[in-house]
């Protein structure tokens, strides 16, 4: 969608295929009990630059749906870090120094950590894991527990004993040490399809562009100098394409286009990590400190109040990154698990009235040190790949797909 906006903004004719019904691919809705739900509770950060732009674009002025807020990291009863309201990058040195929960020698260790960080650019010689970065540093158990593992977790969804420490850095770059805006958590108030796709659908067609729901393309072929979308209605000719498939589709649409041989293979050696989002609806009214949170020593590891977000009373959001022992449980039982979990921070909380668990197996691929990402070039002429799993500086997030999506729309206009 974001190709497809750049480009009808320039008056590029486009069409875009989507197999789905409801727009929005690994973030989108999912309508549960009259509510519109989410496959997985997301958040956006001020640094994701070009989806706020696009944002702005497609609701003609500023981005709407997001409640932007100072980056507050709370784990309940374990943890606090808060940016002060000071110009960069004090703001973030006064957030290091007070951090509640780590001794003072850990918080001189993570502030130093940082400022050495900045003096070579966030820039490793070589890369390694951000668990080898973090033993290089010796940042302390609290800082690692604490701030470093659960910021990776959150940033990579990959685990910091394989974690890229260079993707780690480019994030930590763009959020803590940019401009204080930059370090902002910007958390939807609205469900993740109204939020970009369904706008920049209205946008794309009503710019001449076409955005076909429930049409799976079911190959690429290239045909002379022509490229043939097959989708069950039959096949169209196109000048250019842009595939914006999740990897793992990849092989299946992209296989019989000979040139690509070497890329389908690479993305096929991708490994992925789950995400699972539990929700759990209880009683209205209902008090939670914050409308993010985090939770430690357990499975769930961040909270979302969806009443004090999207109006939705009640429903609290959880979220739990990574592989581990929850992904071993019955539905009903990580349901009770988390239940509990809650329950011992806000022991008021009575059994859920109903709940909802989403588990994305392959939430986004492991963002592993030496992982391949293929370019958003191609070797086949006027063919295109976007997706957060193309390169790019930023893990597997809406910023990285987006970003991927301006890069290919961006390359064809001046191919023009
Ligand atoms: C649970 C979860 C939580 C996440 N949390 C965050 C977060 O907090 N912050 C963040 O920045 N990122 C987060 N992410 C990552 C983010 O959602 C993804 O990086 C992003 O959505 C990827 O976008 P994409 O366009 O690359 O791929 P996708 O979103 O996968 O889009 C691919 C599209 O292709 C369509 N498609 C598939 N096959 C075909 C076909 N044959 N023909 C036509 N269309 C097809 C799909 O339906 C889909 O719409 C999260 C992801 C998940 C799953």
């Amino acid at each position: 969608m974001a190709a497809a906006v750049e480009l009808v903004e320039r008056r590029v004719p486009v069409t875009v295929f989507e197999a789905s019904r409801t727009l929005g691919g690994r973030a989108r809705r999912v309508d549960v009990n009259g509510l519109a739900l989410d496959n997985g509770l997301h958040i956006l950060i001020g640094a994701y630059c070009e989806t706020l732009r696009l944002l702005a674009t497609v609701s003609g002025g500023l981005p709407t749906g997001l409640l932007r807020q100072p980056l507050d990291l709370h784990v309940l009863g374990k943890f606090r870090l808060r940016t002060a309201p000071l110009p960069a990058p004090l703001h973030l040195a006064t957030a290091l120094l007070r951090a509640q929960g780590l001794g003072i020698a850990e918080r001189l260790r993570a502030a130093q950590w940082i400022s050495r960080l900045r003096a070579t650019n966030f820039r490793l010689d070589s890369d390694v894991s951000v668990a080898q970065l973090l033993a290089r540093h010796r940042q302390g158990a609290r800082a690692l527990r604490h701030l470093w593992e659960p910021l990776c977790m959150s940033a990579l969804n990959t685990p910091p004993e394989s974690a890229s420490a260079q993707v780690f850095l480019n994030v930590l770059r763009d959020s803590l040490n940019g401009r204080r805006e930059d370090s902002e958590l910007l958390l939807p108030t609205t469900d993740l399809s109204a939020l970009f796709p369904e706008p920049a659908a209205r946008y794309v067609e009503q710019h001449g562009g076409q955005v076909l729901r429930g049409t799976p393309v079911s190959s690429l072929r290239v045909d002379d100098q022509r490229l043939l979308v097959h989708t069950a209605a039959g096949s169209t000719p196109f000048s250019h394409a842009i595939c914006a498939l999740p990897p793992y589709r990849v092989a299946e649409v992209l296989g019989g286009v000979p040139a690509l041989a070497g890329i389908t293979r690479a993305v096929e050696r991708l490994t992925y990590e789950p995400i699972y989002s539990v929700y759990l609806q209880y009683q209205d009214p209902l008090r939670l400190p914050q409308a993010m949170f985090g939770l430690a020593g357990g499975i769930a590891q961040w909270v979302f109040d969806r009443g004090a977000l999207c109006g939705q009373h009640g429903l609290v959001g959880v979220v739990i990154s990574g592989s581990g022992r929850h992904q071993d449980l019955a539905q009903e039982t990580l349901v009770a698990a988390v239940h509990a979990e809650l329950c011992a921070h806000f022991p008021q909380l009575r059994e859920p009235l109903w709940s909802r668990v989403i588990a994305e197996k392959r939430a986004t691929f492991s963002c592993v040190v030496g992982v391949e990402r293929p370019s958003q070039r191609t070797p086949a002429r006027n063919v295109y790949l976007a997706g957060d799993y193309t390169a790019s500086d930023y893990p597997a997030t809406l910023e990285a797909a987006v970003r991927s999506g301006v890069a290919c729309a961006r390359m064809i206009l001046e191919s023009a």
